[in-house]
């Protein structure tokens, strides 16, 4: 597809070979397109040690529309029951609640999966519609609006008829086009590892609400969970500098002894928290997913699944239409994503907010939210069946 040799259209280029590029690029191709995804491989840099927990529609997507989860089920554990503990220590404090799938007649709420081996699943699928580049680094549209010229850092160059912005939350496309952000950061970092413990987890998910923000243990194979916990930068730090018996000490301290000794922690990793909008997610010829067009604290964990639900919506507007970058085209999925990421990407931040807030006003908005979620009833159901993210519901 390169220019110079065959000089062909490419129905679409993915900027971005995170999971959410990689995801909707598999996705397009599903759709009839002739797509290809470029950018520097994932894990070039550092190894991403965290974890995802993939909520229904996700894994629903990942089955049905890329046909990868059977592959990728069995490094991954289910999440069968949510508990919430509020461990705050303020006047007005939300109860602690437990949260169950079979509630609302599912086996699990999600599934939580290895970074690493979700974008090795993902890559593999990709197998040669994928471009080792250092990134696009031009674009310009072509003087009959048809397509858009993209130059690679290292001087290729393609013709797209759809850009997609998938390139996390720095997006150089995003820029580009300018499309103007409405970002934010917190006075919090999120501190994440994997963990060995005592005893079984029993596919269930614990989440810790602190003053400083949550601490969540996720679920791994085995007598394992993933650790993300939230606290402010400085205190992030000093955590991930402890040698392992003090990290150890000062994980029990926090989350007591819930399933059993913490028996050892991988190697840890610090990520400051951040959160930001674009104000459009498409422009000419272009449309943004992922990071590149959302970023929110991971509380309620709904950042990749936003992701994912981008691609697969973007797969949706795209098949069968005669050219995906059409104005048309773009104007459907702007107005089947706008919605969605504005009101997640809001929620995970005022529950963070309320969450940190020393403002009584918030707590007890807090307390009272969470409290109304503990009475079994319809209001419950559909909070669990909203949480759970799901695609083309
Ligand atoms: C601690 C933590 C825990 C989380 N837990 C969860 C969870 O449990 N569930 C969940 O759903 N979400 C979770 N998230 C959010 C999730 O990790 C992100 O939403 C997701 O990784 C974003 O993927 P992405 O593909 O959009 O962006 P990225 O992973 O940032 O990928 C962007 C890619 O674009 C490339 N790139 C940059 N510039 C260019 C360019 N000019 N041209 C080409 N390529 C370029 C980059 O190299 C990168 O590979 C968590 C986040 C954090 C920080």
């Amino acid at each position: 597809m390169q220019l110079q040799t065959d000089n062909r259209i490419v129905d679409a280029v993915i900027a971005g070979a995170g999971p959410a590029g990689m995801a909707a690029t598999l996705a397009l191709r599903k759709a009839g397109l002739n797509a290809i995804c470029t950018g520097p491989a994932p894990g070039a840099e550092s190894v991403d040690r965290r974890t995802t927990a993939l909520l229904h529609g996700s894994i629903r997507f990942l089955e049905k529309t890329l046909g990868l989860w059977d592959s990728l089920a069995p490094h991954a554990a289910p999440l069968k029951t949510l508990r919430l503990i509020d461990r705050t220590g303020r006047l007005f404090r939300a109860p602690d609640m437990m949260f169950s799938a079979s509630e609302i007649g599912e086996d699990s709420f999600g599934w939580n999966i290895p970074n690493a081996i979700l974008t090795a699943g993902l890559m593999e699928a990709l197998g040669g519609q994928f471009v080792p580049s250092d990134g696009v680094i031009a674009m310009t549209d072509e003087e009959n609006g048809g397509a858009i010229r993209l130059r690679l850092a290292d001087g290729r160059e393609y013709l797209t008829r759809l850009l997609v912005g998938a390139d996390g939350r720095n997006s150089f496309c995003r820029k580009n086009r300018d499309i103007a952000v409405r970002q934010w950061s917190y006075n919090q970092a999120a501190l994440v590892c994997n963990l060995q413990h005592e005893r079984p987890h029993r596919d269930a998910c614990t989440e810790f609400h602190g003053a400083s923000g949550p601490l969540t243990l996720v679920p791994l194979p085995g007598d394992a969970s993933s650790l993300v916990w939230v606290e402010t930068p400085e205190r992030a730090r000093e955590l991930q500098g402890l040698n392992e018996t003090d990290f150890l000490t000062a994980l029990t301290a926090r989350a007591g002894r819930v399933n059993g000794r913490f028996i050892s922690a991988g190697p840890r990793a610090v990520f400051p928290l951040s959160g930001l909008i674009a104000r459009r997610l498409t422009a000419h010829r272009m449309a943004l997913v992922g990071e590149a067009g959302h970023v929110m604290p991971p509380i309620g964990a709904q950042g990749l699944n936003l992701g994912f639900r981008d691609a697969a919506d973007l797969a949706d507007c795209v098949a069968g239409a005669d050219d995906p970058g059409a104005r048309a085209v773009l104007a459907n999925y702007e107005r089947r994503r706008a919605r969605d990421v504005w009101l997640r990407t809001n929620a995970a931040d005022l529950l963070n907010r309320t969450l940190i807030s020393n403002l009584p006003i918030f707590q007890l908005a807090r307390a009272l939210g969470l409290g109304a979620l503990g009475v079994p009833g319809p209001l419950r159901r559909a909070a669990m069946r909203q949480g759970m993210s799901t695609i083309n519901q």
